[in-house]
C-alpha cells in the first residue's frame, strides 16, 4: 500500500478523571475496534485541551492524565498496536497550532457551534442584569423617597443599592430557576460560562486540527456533534494547501453510531450528572449504583407488570446480556415473573464480569506505574518522529528558516 493511501487514524480524549461505561461504549470499544484494522493510529491524551476550559485547576491534570492512561490500557489499548502518547509532550502540535492560527479568518471559530452556545449565554447573563439594573434602579427611586430615608449621599447609595440588586438577582437566578431549568437545558455548566470566555477556547477548533494534521491524519472517528470541527480542519487543511502547495489531507470522518448508555438516574450516563459506573468501580460499588437506580416509574408493586423499554436497567442489560438472557428479561418484566431487585442483581453481576478483566489489567498498572508512563513516553517520542517530518516540510513551504 501506498503511504499516501494509507490509513492514518487519529483520536484523542481529554484528561477529565476516569472513564465509565459511556466512555467505553462510546469511544473506546470503537478503538478496540480500529486497533485490529490495517493502517496506523495515533491516539493521545489531549492534556492541552483540558487545559482550554479547565486552566485553573492545574493540580488536577497530571492526576486525570494518568487516570486516562491507566484506564487506557485496562481496556486493551495495545501500544503495540497503536501510538499511544500525551499530547503536551509533542511540542510539535503547538508549532503548527500557531502557524494555522495564521491563516484561519477569526469568523471561521466565532461560527463554531459550541463557542456561539458560549456566547449566547454571556449575552443573555448580560441582558439579564441590565433589565435588573433597571428595574432596580425603578425600585430604589420609589422606594427611598417613599420611605422618607435620608442619606448623605443618596446618589450614591442608589448607584450601589441598584448594582447589588441586580448582582444579587442574578446570583438569585442563577443559583435557583436557571440553575435548574435554562442552564440544564443548555447543558451549560454556570462556573465555566464566565471562565472559558479566552482566546484559548476560540481557538481550540484550530488545535485539534494540528493534533490531526501534524500526523496527516486522513480518519477521524467522530460522533455527530463533532462535524463542524472536522470540517474545520479539512477547511485550513485546504486554505494551507492553497496557500503553500499541497501538504495536508482532509481528514474524513470514521462516524461511529454510539448506544444509549444511561446512568443510573435515567439521564445520559455523564461524570456530571453523578450518575457513572466507572471502569474502575469496584463489585460493591457496582452493586450498590445498580441497587439505586431508577426502574419503570409504572411498576410500584412487584405483581405489577414492567415496561423494559421505558426502563434504564433494561437499556444498560442491552449492553451485556446476550439475546436469550435479553429476550427473558424482557417477557418475566412483562408478565412480572421478575421483581427489580432479581433484575437488578442480574444486571450487577453483567456488568462486574465485564469489568473484572479491566480491573486486573488496571490493577497491574497501577502497581507499575513507572512501566505505565514508559508507555506514554515512547508513544511520545515515535508520534515525535512523525510530528517532526511533517513540520519540516511545513516550515520549508512556508519559508522558515
Ligand atoms: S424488572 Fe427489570 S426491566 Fe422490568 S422494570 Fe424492573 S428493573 Fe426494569
Amino acid at each position: 500500500m501506498e503511504r499516501s493511501k494509507e490509513r492514518v487514524v487519529v483520536s484523542g480524549m481529554r484528561p477529565t478523571g476516569r472513564l465509565h461505561l459511556g466512555h467505553y461504549f462510546g469511544v473506546i470499544k470503537n478503538w478496540l475496534r480500529l486497533q485490529e484494522e490495517g493502517g496506523r493510529r495515533f491516539i493521545f491524551v489531549a492534556d492541552w485541551h483540558a487545559l482550554t476550559t479547565a486552566y485553573a485547576e492545574p493540580e488536577k491534570l497530571r492526576k486525570n492524565t494518568e487516570e486516562l492512561m491507566l484506564d487506557w490500557l485496562a481496556c486493551g489499548l495495545d501500544p503495540e498496536k497503536n501510538t499511544l502518547f500525551v499530547q503536551s509532550k509533542v511540542k510539535e502540535h503547538a508549532e503548527l497550532f500557531l502557524l494555522f492560527g495564521m491563516i484561519t479568518p477569526k469568523s471561521w471559530l466565532e461560527l463554531n457551534p459550541t463557542y456561539k452556545d458560549l456566547k449566547y449565554n454571556l449575552l443573555r447573563v448580560a441582558e439579564l442584569k441590565e433589565n435588573f439594573r433597571e428595574r432596580a434602579k425603578v425600585l430604589v427611586d420609589e422606594i427611598l423617597p417613599r420611605l422618607g430615608l435620608k442619606v448623605e449621599d443618596e446618589n450614591l447609595l442608589r448607584e450601589i443599592l441598584t448594582e447589588e440588586l441586580a448582582e444579587a438577582l442574578v446570583k438569585a437566578l442563577f443559583e435557583g430557576a436557571l440553575e435548574a431549568d435554562l442552564l440544564k437545558r443548555l447543558n451549560v455548566d454556570k462556573k465555566l460560562l464566565h471562565q472559558i470566555d479566552t482566546y484559548g477556547f476560540l481557538g481550540y477548533p484550530v488545535l485539534q486540527a494540528a493534533d490531526i494534521l501534524v500526523y496527516k491524519g486522513n480518519a477521524v472517528p467522530v460522533g455527530e456533534d463533532q462535524l463542524p470541527h472536522l470540517e474545520l480542519a479539512r477547511e485550513i487543511a485546504r486554505r494551507f494547501n492553497r496557500l503553500y502547495g499541497e501538504t495536508f489531507p482532509e481528514p474524513q470522518p470514521l462516524l461511529t453510531e454510539a448506544p444509549k448508555v444511561v446512568g443510573i438516574d435515567g439521564r445520559k450516563m455523564s461524570k456530571s450528572y453523578q450518575n457513572a459506573i466507572y471502569l474502575s468501580d469496584g463489585p460493591e460499588e457496582v452493586e450498590q449504583k445498580v441497587r439505586r437506580m431508577v426502574t419503570d416509574p409504572q411498576r410500584v408493586r412487584r405483581t405489577d407488570p414492567g415496561r423494559p423499554e421505558v426502563c434504564p436497567v433494561f437499556t444498560l442489560h442491552k449492553l451485556f446480556a446476550d439475546e436469550p438472557t435479553l429476550k427473558m428479561i424482557e417477557e418475566d418484566c412483562r408478565s412480572a415473573r421478575i421483581g427489580c431487585v432479581q433484575c437488578k442483581r442480574m444486571l450487577a453481576a453483567e456488568i462486574n464480569a465485564f469489568l473484572e478483566p479491566i480491573r486486573e489489567r488496571r490493577r497491574y498498572y497501577e502497581e507499575n506505574r513507572d512501566e505505565l508512563w514508559t508507555i506514554f513516553e515512547e508513544g511520545s517520542k515515535k508520534a515525535r518522529e512523525t510530528a517532526s517530518r511533517t513540520l519540516e516540510e511545513v516550515r520549508q513551504k512556508m519559508n522558515l528558516p
